[in-house]
């Protein structure tokens, strides 16, 4: 089993970042308003993700180890898949390349459980002391696997990788907080932003975008808010003036999961092709939400592809939004 184990984790589990990513995805879907990532050398020697959700009891942690052992089915249905990543492989898989240790409670219980895993070996659950939520703390990642520990980079290219994670879901849940430290020191602070403080949706959304993109992007960017066959495209673009950035710059979400697809980002330069000098690069962060049976996120599950039914209307979309939005705002 740890085996299969192994080999589903070199599908999903490549570096640090790929563990931070399956773990903070975790942590927000287990409704978490606080999510905190410490790592050792960049990952290389420790990862934790310590969160404030609903935690799991006892036998929920037992579980949530077995492979496919997953708690978001919603019925048979596996197309209407609203969460994120594979189905139930993410925990196994981890523990299948590290020394894995959980540690939970669950919401309303006054008892915390732990269940460690190492070399695919599990041991637990055992009485543990936590006060809320869930800690998941990785040691020696890829220790039992040298083919793999040999690809690793630098502890500082492993912390800028884990930072692009944790930057994506964090602009994805701007009501969520999110911190970052790597051998003790803080990398990345975001507060929660206050939607309720009479802010609203999109000033919550601008601020964490804010933190992550830059002030100037917030002060420099026109809102857009379009609607077509089910498909809605929301989000912030970038003043072609403001246009300093690189292609990495391009912040897209597809049903609040960060993406990174060619198809999206070619039409977004078409977009701008008429407002930009050639050597720019258009600065947008956009949301594309849509039912969840127009959309395939799992293409390849540690990608962040995505395969739209109908490409041409959501590139249709992107295109006229962000024509229309830089026309209204003067350009
Ligand atoms: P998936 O996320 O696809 O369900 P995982 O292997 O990532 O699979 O997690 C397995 C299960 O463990 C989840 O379905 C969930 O029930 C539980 N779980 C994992 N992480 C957390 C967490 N941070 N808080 C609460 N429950 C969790
Ligand atoms: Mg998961």
């Amino acid at each position: 089993a740890n085996l299969v184990n192994q080999i589903a984790a070199g599908e999903v589990i490549e570096r640090p970042a790929s563990v931070v990513k399956e773990l903070v995805e975790n942590s927000v879907d287990a409704g978490a308003t606080r999510i905190a990532v410490e790592l050792r050398e960049g990952g290389k020697s420790f990862i934790s993700v310590t969160d404030d959700g609903h935690g799991m009891g006892r036998a929920e942690l037992e579980l949530a180890v077995e492979r496919h052992a997953t708690s978001k089915l919603p019925d048979d249905d596996l197309v209407h898949i609203g969460f994120f990543g594979f189905r139930g492989e993410a925990l196994p898989s981890i523990g299948a390349v590290g020394r894995l240790s959980i540690t939970s409670r669950a919401r309303g219980s006054d008892e915390a459980w732990r269940i460690r895993i190492e070399g695919g070996v599990k041991t637990g659950p055992e009485p543990a002391a936590l006060s809320a939520g869930t800690r998941v703390e990785l040691s020696d990642l890829f220790f039992a696997v040298p083919a793999r520990l040999k690809f690793l980079k630098s502890a500082r290219s492993e912390q800028n990788a884990v930072v692009e994670v944790i930057e994506r879901l964090a602009m994805a849940h701007p009501d969520v907080a999110f911190g970052l430290s790597d051998d003790g020191r803080t990398v990345l602070r975001f507060d929660a932003a206050r939607p309720d403080l009479a802010e609203g949706e999109d000033a919550a959304r601008l601020k964490r975008l804010g933190d992550v993109m830059g002030r100037d992007f917030a002060d420099n960017a026109v809102a857009l808010d379009v609607a077509r066959e089910g498909f809605r495209l929301s989000g912030f673009a970038g003043l072609p003036t403001l246009n300093r950035a690189t292609a990495s710059m391009q912040y897209l979400f597809v049903n609040g999961r960060p993406v990174r697809d060619r198809l999206l980002q070619g039409a977004i330069r078409g977009a701008y092709q008429d407002f930009l000098a050639r050597d720019r690069h258009p600065l947008v962060a956009l949301f594309i939400d849509c039912p969840p049976e127009l959309v395939d996120v799992n293409v390849h599950p540690a990608k962040a592809e995505v395969r739209f039914q109908d490409a041409a209307l959501v590139r249709g979309l992107l295109v006229g939004g962000i024509r229309r939005a830089l026309d209204a705002a003067g350009h």
